[in-house]
């Protein structure tokens, strides 16, 4: 599974892997990083905030 969030495989995802990261609010950005909270959340964030330490988020 390299290279998973290059190329052309993020053309299949919704909005081409792009869309606005719950973090940092940054629009039409690629949301590509699966992140778990400390409550067990989900969150797809983008490349900026893939290794930022997030205990909660806005929702
Ligand atoms: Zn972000």
């Amino acid at each position: 599974m390299s290279k998973q969030n290059r190329g052309k495989a993020l053309w299949n995802l919704q909005s081409r892997g792009r869309g606005t990261c719950p973090v940092c609010k940054t629009e039409r950005i690629k949301v590509l990083y699966d992140k778990t909270l400390g409550d067990g959340t989900k969150l797809k964030v983008c490349k900026r905030c893939r290794n930022k330490k997030i205990q909660c988020v806005e929702k």
